[in-house]
């Protein structure tokens, strides 16, 4: 029988398996940590269970299919949201919340109020799209020579709307910022509404985020429970699954892989599941054809000129506080922006004009760039508790506060021999902050606190510059961005080698994570 090895357990390459197990295969998962899930994993400490990666689940028509199809059942409860900035909080129940969104934000720029008035009416009309889009099950997870009542009843009567929404989301490609500038004057109010996405995200997918709360969920025990039940149901399909394997180099003529202590996994097929640019500097491309050789040298050089996406800093707190404490001032994830003042350029020009040298005489330089930065940021809040209150000690609570950053920042800091200092200026100044707005004594009740930067993400899922969703939007993205195109997603130059995960298709996250390893294992099965 054929061997299909796998590279990389992190949420697309566990699916990918699953399918390939479930079609008969004998499939090779190898994954570099000892445990799987990659950017989809939960971690216990002191009785307190946190997310190491993602928050929540959007389910985007794919991630339920994707369980009913498998046969997993995940208990799920919908993760409500709550937005606040200074002392205003609303709470997003439905997609219909967008008009709490508006008042609160007229509420805050009284002298903007037409404006926002008109542009909310745009959001209603994006949100629009955007659940149209998703209102059916993806039918790549639907057997639809079997399945005929979805395809008559539901897929076809969609499909012209899908295609016609399509063509309208496509006009929405521009960078949110520049967007939301044609409705709005007022740069603080532009700054509220944008900066708590990528920079440059296409409007569509950041003005859509109404239809996405109202399908958000929270699998019960954590987010990680989800790769956990994908990984059993791998193992249950007769997958084999091998953890602390570190593929270092790919002979894609001999058609192996070799792991970090030089052992050999020959193959007849290989997805490639992990960092896509680390895929295309350890491939040996020795005894292939000139012009698949050239193939993978112009990806490279594409690769190259492209950036990948900004990565996140993360806190984590074991408060002394009940849940009702936090549970009277927001839902269980929380977009929190302690001043109305918006962030203006000091993540842009302001940044990028920092010293060239982080040494220690320019500290005081770029300490005060922090402590703007911090003030004028927006926080996501994960409370992992109030959605599940079996994660958290009795009378405490566990809480995740975290924000976008670039790695370099952090990579200058370590290279000047501060790290742990500016980690620890970066946690007090955070406590700080939501002790003074809306967490009135957290500071006292901290009972234990720890904090991932960008690069631990980098040193735990090995992703280039610590990425959390793959490419930036702010250079020309790499990798297929038209829906229409998807399936071509998971195609590579090279023989019979596929490639899935976060860095194949823009914009990413767990959805299109778990939709290209389907879409890889539905290639690869066809070759044979
Ligand atoms: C804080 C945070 C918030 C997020 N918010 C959202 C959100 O709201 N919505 C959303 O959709 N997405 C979100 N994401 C992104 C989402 O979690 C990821 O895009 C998705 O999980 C990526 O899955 P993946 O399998 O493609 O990659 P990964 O999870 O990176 O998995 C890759 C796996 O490959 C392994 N590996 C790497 N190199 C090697 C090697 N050489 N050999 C063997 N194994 C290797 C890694 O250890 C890892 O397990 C967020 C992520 C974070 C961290």
């Amino acid at each position: 029988m054929k061997q299909i090895v796998v590279v990389g357990g992190g949420i697309s390459g566990l699916t990918c398996t699953a399918y390939l197990a479930r079609a008969g295969y004998k499939v090779l998962l190898l994954e570099k940590n000892n445990e799987f899930g990659g950017l989809v994993s939960s971690i216990e400490h002191n009785g307190f269970t946190f997310e190491a990666g993602v928050r929540a689940l959007v389910n985007a028509g794919i991630i339920l299919p994707m369980l009913n199809d498998l046969g997993i059942q995940l208990e799920m409860v919908p993760n409500k949201v709550s937005i606040g900035i200074e002392d205003k909080i609303i709470h997003v129940d439905s997609k219909e919340d967008v008009e709490k969104y508006r008042e609160m934000l007229i509420d805050l720029y009284s002298g903007s109020s037409n404006e926002i008035y008109n542009f909310i009416r745009r959001m209603q009309k994006i949100t629009g799209y955007v659940d149209t889009m998703y209102k059916i099950d993806n039918p790549v997870f639907r057997d639809l020579k079997k399945d005929r009542e979805f395809l008559l009843k539901k897929l076809l009567p969609w499909l012209p709307r899908f295609l016609l929404t399509l063509q309208k989301i496509n006009m929405l490609n521009e960078p949110v910022e520049q967007y939301v500038a044609r409705f709005i004057s007022d740069p603080s109010v532009r700054d509220i509404i944008t900066q708590h996405f990528f920079k440059s995200t296409p409007a569509f997918f950041a003005l859509g985020y109404f239809a996405i709360y109202a399908e958000y969920y929270y699998p019960i025990g954590g987010v990680g429970r989800l790769a956990e039940a994908v990984q059993k149901k791998a193992l249950e399909l007769k997958a084999e699954l091998k953890t602390g394997k570190l593929i270092r180099e790919v002979n894609a003529a001999e058609q192996y892989v070799i792991d970090q202590n030089g052992a050999k996994y020959k193959y007849d097929y290989l997805v490639w599941a992990a960092d896509l640019p680390t895929f295309y500097d350890i491939v040996n491309l020795n005894g292939l054809p000139l012009n698949i050789k050239n193939k993978v040298l112009n990806l490279k050089s594409k690769f190259r000129k492209a950036r990948s996406s900004e990565s996140v800093f993360s806190l984590y707190l074991e408060v002394d506080l009940p849940l009702e404490y936090f549970g009277r001032i927001s839902q269980g994830h929380f977009f929190y922006t302690p001043s109305k003042k918006g962030l203006g350029t000091i993540h842009t020009s302001e940044l990028e004009s920092l010293p060239e040298d982080f040494a220690y005489n320019n500290k005081d330089e770029i300490l005060s760039w922090l402590d703007r930065f911090l003030e004028h940021n927006t926080f996501e809040i994960s409370i992992p508790g109030l959605r599940d209150k079996n994660l958290v000690p009795e009378g405490k609570t566990g809480l995740i506060i975290s924000f976008l950053t670039e790695f370099w920042l952090f990579e200058k800091v370590k290279q000047a021999g501060w790290y742990e200092e500016f980690k620890d200026i970066i946690e007090n100044k955070i406590i700080d902050i939501l002790s003074r707005t809306i967490y009135n004594g957290l500071k006292e009740r901290i009972e234990h606190r720890f904090s991932f930067t960008p690069l631990s993400i980098k040193k735990r899922i090995a992703s280039t510059n610590g990425a959390i969703v793959g490419w930036s939007f702010e250079r020309d993205v790499p990798a297929v961005s038209n829906m229409l195109k998807v399936n071509q997603s998971v195609l590579t130059p090279l023989p019979n080698t596929f490639q899935t995960g976060q860095w194949t298709y823009s914009p990413a996250g767990v959805p299109m994570a778990i939709l290209t390893g389907k879409l890889a294992a539905d290639k690869l099965l066809k070759c044979k």
